[in-house]
């Protein structure tokens, strides 16, 4: 009798051990659910464009979603066509939708700065794309090196024109980076201009990097120096464009050496007519993929490697810069075309079969 009530009261006990067991199991399993739940949720990052009517940004778009895709992120894309309170209403729209990231093109750097703080209030890292964010405690900012771009343009043009009267066709004053180009050019131009081989007969800016901006500069300046233009550093190709307008209405095209950037497929095609000297190719994918990386490990809290650091004004922006690339007929070949950011079939679409690269 005591024999089976002791029997009795061990299985009781048992059975009590076991489901107290099952219980503890069960709440770890829980735990271990909730504590994964954020890591397996998917990755969002919000990307706000400054503009996408440029061809060069479109390419910038099309590899960045690409990448953070493979890599299992969402991405939610806006532009915000050049202005100012549409970004910066955008940037608030994407933070409320929950992204973990925020990448940036800004229309204007600083105008736009303000948006870091409220991303950072509720949670988000925010990474500059291709132009700066100044003032601001901005996370991370990938570009390539913009001062060799100044370089690279500068030193293509001198090339062509070593001595004469040099007119300089800047990009946005709200971009940093055309800020950046110009003192690349005044690196190699300032020795020349302090020697009198150079005379800059005008420095101008073209609002929001437009061509029919360019267009209309480029005329006046024209006009105010009788035509008497040796060459033009224009940073980049939509600038280019709008002055080798101007310049081919005086009969002066393909005569007056002209910079650009971009490797857009219309200078690539005026380079390879002789209207345009060169261009900088800044190889797109290789920014957007590292973009792309970035923000993942950015959203995961991974530890990210960078190559120095660029101030803002504020602070010593950690950042990847990456190498552009001067080409000019000689070299497109083996750049633009093999890279495959322009076709050989598009970029000598006017050019006569004869004279097509061989091979
Ligand atoms: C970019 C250039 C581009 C320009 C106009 C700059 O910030 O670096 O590649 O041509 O903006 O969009």
């Amino acid at each position: 009798m005591f024999k089976g009530k002791n029997v009795r009261l061990v299985l009781l006990v048992a059975i009590c051990i076991i489901s107290l067991l099952g219980v503890v199991g069960c709440t770890k399993q829980e735990t271990t659910t909730s504590k994964e739940a954020p890591k397996s949720k998917t990755i969002k990052i919000g990307v706000s464009m400054d503009d996408l009517r440029l061809e060069r940004w479109q390419h910038d778009r099309d590899l960045f979603v690409q990448k953070a895709k493979e890599l299992g992120a969402e991405v939610v894309v806006q532009s915000a066509n050049g202005d100012d309170q549409t970004q910066f209403s955008q940037c608030e729209n994407l933070i409320s939708q929950g992204i973990n990231v925020l990448v940036i093109i800004p229309h204007n750097g600083e105008a736009i700065a303000p948006i870091i703080e409220q991303a950072h209030k509720a949670g988000v890292k925010v990474l500059a794309y291709d132009r700066l964010i100044t003032k601001s405690d901005v996370d991370y900012y990938i570009s390539f090196d913009n001062i060799k771009v100044g370089e690279l343009q500068a030193q293509a043009v001198i090339k062509e024109a070593p001595k004469g009267n040099y007119f300089l066709m800047g990009g946005s004053p709200t971009d940093n980076n055309a800020k950046m180009f110009r003192q690349g050019q005044m690196n190699i131009l300032k020795p020349l201009i302090d020697k009198g081989d150079i005379t800059v007969v005008g420095d101008q800016w073209a609002k929001d990097w437009l061509p029919e901006e360019a267009l209309k500069i480029m005329e006046n300046a024209l006009t105010a120096n009788n035509n008497k233009i040796d060459a033009v550093v224009a940073s980049n190709d939509s600038t280019a464009g709008g002055a080798i307008q101007a310049l081919s209405a005086q009969g002066l095209g393909g005569k007056v050496p002209i910079s650009g950037q971009d490797a857009e497929l219309a200078a690539c095609q005026r380079i390879v007519e002789g209207k345009q000297t060169m261009t900088v190719y800044k190889p797109i994918k290789n920014l957007a993929t590292s973009a792309a990386d970035l923000a993942v490990k950015l959203a995961k809290g991974d530890s990210i490697k960078t190559d120095g650091v660029v101030n803002n004004g504020t602070k010593d922006v950690p950042a990847i810069l990456l190498t552009p690339i001067a080409v000019d007929s000689k070299n497109i070949v083996e750049t633009v075309i093999k890279d495959g950011y322009n076709k050989l079939e598009d970029i000598f679409k006017n050019v006569s079969k004869d004279k097509w690269p061989k091979g």
